[in-house]
């Protein structure tokens, strides 16, 4: 058992890696688990072909040290997966991170001793660690999810998920492969397995929106004149998350002409910008169908088979309800000879049998299934864990009907353990490095003020909590989001409550709110002083 720590951090991807850095900047002794053997998160474990950031490289990085975002070069304007996982491994040898870290040893429990005001955490090696504070960076997007298709487990062939990927690469050369699967992360890998597989099935269950990404090298010139201007943008980027060209203006209020041109500059400037093109996009059901429009008529054009392309076309819920998808050749990937369609709302998948996928009409022979099938978001790494707070109720109970919380940042019962981008705050709906910084700096001011109050324990109050909650589902209930069957809302796990999870107000607002509580001495929350 390790010496006893002020502050132990589950998870080492760019949340731990700052919480990290920023607690023992503070003097505090602060150590992190890590499941997987290196840091990087969800660049350690996405390694599937043509996995990339679709938040540009210059945005989706730590703003907290000047020196690292001006000596760091990025190669192109979003980059690789192995690229960003090099940025984490530098950042983790720059700030001497490692031997903060217990890799391989993934917590289990984490248990509040109520009468010492202390975290006890559990490792499935059986260590155990003891704490003041608890950080809960264990990723919005980290507990992958295989789909639950009978016969699964009798596949005899190789079965893959895009989260976590052999380190050493797929050859699919010669093989007949089938993706399951087309949200970003099949969208990213589909069009590069089919370069490489003889034959390729994509099993599409729902459509998505695609955006084309327009990714080039990153050319020197805008990558000066980015890093000059560094400190303005990262102070523009903490009330927005990512500069996109948010128009003011909504899409009834131009003619179709102008609203198609707008549309065509943003497809071919490419980019999750194309959701902003006007004001009104997530929030007016007719002005949505212009964008889903303008989309339907680009699929129809890039993909030769009129009935591909229908089914490529995504209908009954409104473009960026589901989280928008940015691709690289993906509708023109469906022209090609090798690659085939199968809409499974028309013909569902009945079965995975030993060496084939089986619909209601007809039967795949393949050698790899890669199920690009997504994950139990936002609290699926938390549910996991046994959490147990003061009364000993365990996290996943309390949260059984949907997440409670105040702020996002901490759950009442749950004292002195932070939650970074979880339930209820602006999470994934963000560039979500802007939302990771803002909440270590709020996690590590909120220590420091209890350390100099002489304060023990911190949790919300209940009332503040119920009141956080109803605001997450009035900002949601305003837009157009709720109506999907989104993983935003947790449609995608069997049995998980329908509850939008995310904050959906704006990273400028939170903040602000976030502050202003800071600042009024930690409103709604209850603090308890000394023995
Ligand atoms: P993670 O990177 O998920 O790290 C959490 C870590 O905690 C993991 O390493 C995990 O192994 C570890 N962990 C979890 N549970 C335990 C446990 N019980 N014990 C020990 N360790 C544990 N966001 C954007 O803003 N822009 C993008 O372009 C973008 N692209 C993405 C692409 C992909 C393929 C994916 C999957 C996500 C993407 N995201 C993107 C979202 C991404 O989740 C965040 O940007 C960011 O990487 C999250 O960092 P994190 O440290 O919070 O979580
Ligand atoms: P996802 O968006 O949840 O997509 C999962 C896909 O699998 C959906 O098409 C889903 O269909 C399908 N699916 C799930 N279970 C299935 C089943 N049993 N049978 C058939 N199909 C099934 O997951 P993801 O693509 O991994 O992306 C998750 C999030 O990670 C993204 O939204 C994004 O935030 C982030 N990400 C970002 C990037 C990037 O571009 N930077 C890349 C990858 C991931 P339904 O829609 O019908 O449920």
């Amino acid at each position: 058992m390790m010496g006893e720590l002020d502050v132990i951090v589950v998870g080492a991807g760019f949340a731990g890696l700052y919480a990290l850095h920023k607690l023992r900047g503070l003097g505090l002794a602060v150590h992190a688990f890590e499941a997987a053997d290196d840091v990087g998160g969800v660049w350690h474990w996405n390694r599937y072909p043509g996995a990339r950031c679709d938040v540009e490289s210059l945005q989706y990085s730590y703003s907290f040290d000047d020196a690292l975002q001006q000596e760091w070069v990025w190669s192109e304007r979003y980059a690789q997966q192995n690229e960003i996982l090099a940025y984490l491994h530098h950042v983790a040898d720059r700030f001497e991170l490692r031997p903060l870290i217990s890799f391989g040893e993934r917590v289990t429990s984490t248990h509040f001793d109520a009468a010492a005001d202390r975290w006890h955490v559990t490792t499935d090696r059986g260590d155990v660690a003891i704490a003041r504070f608890c950080i809960m960076a264990s990723g919005s997007l980290s507990a992958s999810r295989l789909p639950d298709i009978p016969g699964i487990e009798t596949f005899s062939g190789t079965i893959l998920h895009t989260a976590t990927w052999p380190h050493d690469g797929v050859d699919f050369a010669g093989k007949s492969v089938a993706v399951i699967g087309t949200g970003s992360s099949g969208v990213q890998a589909i069009p590069q397995i089919a370069r490489s597989a003889e034959k390729l099935v994509v099993l599409q269950r729902t459509p998505n929106f695609v955006v084309p990404a327009r990714n080039q090298p990153l050319a020197a010139e805008k990558q000066a004149a980015w890093k000059a201007a560094y400190a303005d943008y990262r102070a523009q980027a903490r009330q927005v998350g990512t500069l996109y060209d948010f128009s003011q203006t909504s899409a009834h209020a131009v003619s179709a002409e102008a609203r198609e041109a707008e549309y065509r500059r943003r497809w071919e400037l490419g980019g999750v910008n194309f959701v902003h093109a006007f004001n009104d996009i997530m929030t007016d059901r007719a002005a949505n169908q212009t964008a889903a429009d303008f989309v339907h008529a680009r699929i129809r054009e890039l993909v030769d088979d009129p009935e591909t392309a229908e089914k490529l076309c995504p209908r009954g819920y409104p473009l960026g309800a589901k989280r928008i998808c940015v691709g690289s050749d993906y509708y023109e990937t469906f022209n090609r000879p090798n690659v085939t369609l199968i809409d499974l709302q028309a013909t569902p998948v009945v079965a995975i049998e030993a060496q084939a996928i089986r619909t209601t009409e007809a039967v795949f022979a393949v050698d790899v299934i890669v199920c690009a099938t997504g994950y139990d978001a936002l609290t699926g790494a938390l549910t996991q864990i046994d959490i147990r707070g003061r009364s000993g109720v365990a996290l996943s109970d309390k949260w059984a009907d949907g997440p409670r919380n105040y702020l996002g940042l901490m759950t009442a019962d749950f004292p002195n353990m932070f939650i970074v981008t979880g339930p209820g705050s602006p999470s994934v709906l963000v560039n979500m490095i802007v939302g990771i910084e803002q909440h270590i700096d709020w996690i590590a001011d909120c220590i420091q003020h209890l350390a100099y109050t002489g304060a023990t324990r911190i949790e919300p109050e209940i009332s503040a909590e119920d009141v956080w909650v109803e605001q997450v589902n009035d900002a949601a209930a305003a837009t157009l989001f709720v109506q999907a069957n989104s993983w935003y809302l947790g449609a995608n796990i069997p049995g998980k409550p329908r509850v939008f999870l995310p904050f959906v107000g704006g990273i400028g607002r939170y903040r602000a709110i976030c502050d202003e509580v800071a600042a009024s001495g930690y409103a709604g929350f209850r603090i308890v002083n000394g023995d």
